[in-house]
């Protein structure tokens, strides 16, 4: 800065340099690429099972999130991104999941009037946590929620529709593990039994631990601490309190991936982050990822829309990571999608610019994927500068526009790849009839 100032007495002072917020990331070409290709491939198989996509607000008010959600979760104690409209007081809040706009939405428009629903959401989510690696403060979650059915058939069913999408994303490594939260008796007769449990081993309780105790025991079974790991393995099992209904329930699931050939084991200590899920509940866990390994959660939450102000209804659905779905991708070494251009145009002299454009646009209108050669504003620049850049480009061809052939209407194509230098002219008039030639195969 002093620099500038010191050369020029206009007091023009160089700008200080803005940086993103910590823990949002810039996605950026090439891994862009890899974002597009695992949106098209979620997009196809969410058609394949009838899933219907809803795009929904980024900001809601903060009150559906600590009623949806539950008051003594992290999320809600810690996590939160909630502000107040400067405009009209009213306290709004950054979503940090898509389970409970989600509902609020199907709620708001009365969706469910005529039946149940399949839908799926992509989006950014926030939550104010420790950034480290698959744990951002903005990232990005990817949901399919079905609303309006009870029966076991819909768990198991967003279960093989997680299981197809590792498949079709070509991910290794990925477990299962289930559990059941049962229904909220159960889990009073489990809560009483738990915490008896806990409060004999006091001694090795955590802080967070013991401010849970009374108001949300369960969430305690879900602690990250080593330290306590011990007395959650010995804990009460919450599946030995469950009753005759929501034990069908569960084996209904597990007949039914059975059948399908999904593996899983039973987890007695998953219980998941939020409040409101119930009966069935599920992760998908890899061992690539260090300790964020959980790539997708979710289970049933019958009791959120009635929660939110709807009519009772039950309701069931999961979400994954985006980012660690895609760090788990690069960990196999999958290579990114191609992004290279087919062909990138050489222009010796800007008066042939408008012909080389219009042939451009026809080729693109054709399927070809052309990348333009740009110059300084001065010129378009040597020739070998203009072929360094088509080489940097990983084209197939570099098209020349040179003078001599424009003027007997052909354009020179030149292999910079396969056959690397062989050479031939084209027609002008007839850029359909080669312009196939031009494309990679797909
Ligand atoms: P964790 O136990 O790792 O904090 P969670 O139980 O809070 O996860 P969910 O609320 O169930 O996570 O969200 C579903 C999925 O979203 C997670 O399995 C994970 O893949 C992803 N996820 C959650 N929080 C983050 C984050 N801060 N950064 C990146 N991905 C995240
Ligand atoms: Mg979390």
């Amino acid at each position: 800065m002093s620099e500038s100032l010191k050369e020029n007495n206009t007091k023009i002072v160089k700008a200080q340099k803005l940086v993103g917020v910590k823990g949002m990331n810039d996605i950026l070409p090439p891994d862009s690429a890899r974002w597009e290709w695992l949106e098209g491939q979620v997009r196809a198989l969410m058609a394949r099972y009838a899933y219907r996509n809803v795009r929904l607000p980024i900001v809601e008010p903060t009150a559906l999130f600590v009623r949806g959600l539950g008051e003594v979760t992290d999320i809600v104690e810690k996590e939160m991104y909630s502000f107040e409209d400067r405009l009209n007081g009213e306290q709004l809040t950054l979503r940090p999941e898509g389970t409970a706009g989600l509902v609020r939405s199907v709620v708001e428009h009365n969706l469910l009037y005529e039946g149940g629903k399949r839908l799926y959401y992509m989006g950014p989510m926030f939550r104010h946590e420790r950034p480290q690696r698959g744990r951002y403060r903005q990232f990005h979650q990817i949901g399919a929620e079905v609303l309006g059915f009870g029966g076991a058939e819909v768990d198991a069913e967003l279960i093989l529709l997680a299981n197809d999408l590792w498949k079709v994303l070509g991910l290794k490594d990925v477990r299962l593990e289930l559990n059941s939260l049962g229904q909220p008796a159960e889990r009073q007769a489990h809560r009483a039994a738990l915490i008896a449990h806990l409060e004999k081993h006091s001694d090795v309780l955590d802080e967070e631990a013991k401010r849970r105790l009374h108001s949300n025991p369960l969430r305690i079974l879900d602690t990250k601490n080593p330290a306590m790991q011990s007395v959650v393995e010995s804990a009460p099992r919450l599946l030995d309190f469950l009753g005759e209904a929501s034990l069908a329930h569960f084996n209904a699931v597990k007949a039914i991936l059975d059948a399908n050939g999904v593996a899983y084991s039973i987890n007695p200590r998953l219980v998941r982050g939020m409040d409101y899920y119930n009966l069935t509940v599920f992760e998908f866990i890899t061992t690539s990822l260090g300790s964020q390994g959980t790539i997708c959660g979710g289970g049933r939450y019958d009791y959120l829309i009635e929660q939110v102000g709807g009519k009772p209804s039950p309701a069931v659905g999961w979400a994954l990571g985006v980012e660690r779905v895609l760090e788990l991708i690069k960990e196999q070494g999958e290579a990114l999608p191609d992004l290279a251009p087919d062909v990138y145009a050489i222009v010796p002299e800007t008066a042939t610019l408008p012909v080389a454009m219009q042939v451009l646009q026809a080729l693109r209108t054709h399927g070809v994927s052309a990348q333009m050669h740009a110059g300084s504003g001065e010129g378009m620049g040597s020739m070998k500068s203009q072929f360094k850049k088509a080489d940097g480009s990983g084209a197939r061809f570099a098209l020349i526009f040179g003078g001599d052939e424009l003027a007997k209407g052909q354009v020179t194509v030149k292999s910079l790849r396969d056959g690397l230098g062989a050479q031939r002219t084209e027609s002008l008039a007839h850029v359909a009839d080669w312009a196939q030639s031009l494309q990679s195969p797909h």
